[in-house]
């Protein structure tokens, strides 16, 4: 029998979640004690929103989500949904949370990685503006900010499956 090598759809996959955890986990701990909120782009199934209201008790957690759909257990409360496309909520964010966000996950792709990539290009100058000072932003899919930094991964990550920036 011939070794395969090749990187299927499920390593992919698997890859992205433990990465998101781990991503989500070491920003989550470097951001304790912040008082500005946090952000969650893209419900989705909310496992990730759920990953992080467990484990984020000192800070409200806003989901901003075009049309709410996830599982029962990870729906957010209504005072905490920002209900439409991110291209009109996220600049309007910037008026009602003038301290800007803490921590911002972007979970926001589909399966095509080019368009994911032209709208990570598109929301990126969107999402700049919205972290406070020392905040950490942690995204599944590159980002093209400015003025923000690209950090190191923690343990555990697989480099390209998830980023993490910071505005110093
Ligand atoms: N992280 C989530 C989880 O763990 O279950 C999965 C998020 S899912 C991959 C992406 C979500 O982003 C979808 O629910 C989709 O509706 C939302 N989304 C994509 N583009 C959006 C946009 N322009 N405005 C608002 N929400 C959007």
């Amino acid at each position: 029998m011939s070794e395969q090598n090749t990187t299927t759809r499920l390593d992919l996959f698997i890859d992205r979640m433990v990465s998101q955890r781990a991503c989500l986990d070491a920003a989550i701990t470097q951001t304790a004690g912040r008082s500005e909120p946090v952000f969650e782009l893209g419900l989705g199934n909310g496992r990730t929103f759920h990953h992080m209201r467990e484990r984020i008790r000192d800070r409200d957690v806003y989901v901003f989500e075009r049309a709410v759909a996830s599982h029962p257990d990870s729906t957010p409360a209504e005072h905490l949904t920002i209900l439409g496309d991110v291209r009109e909520t996220l600049p309007a964010a910037r008026t009602r949370f003038p301290a800007g966000a803490s921590l911002i996950h972007a979970d926001l792709g589909g399966h095509n990685r080019e368009k994911n990539d032209t709208f990570a290009r598109m929301i990126s100058p969107l999402i700049e503006p919205l972290l406070a000072i020392d905040g950490l932003m942690v995204s599944s899919d590159r980002m093209y900010f400015d003025t923000l930094a690209e950090q190191p991964l923690p343990e555990g990550a697989v480099p390209g499956r998830c980023f993490i920036y910071r505005r110093t």
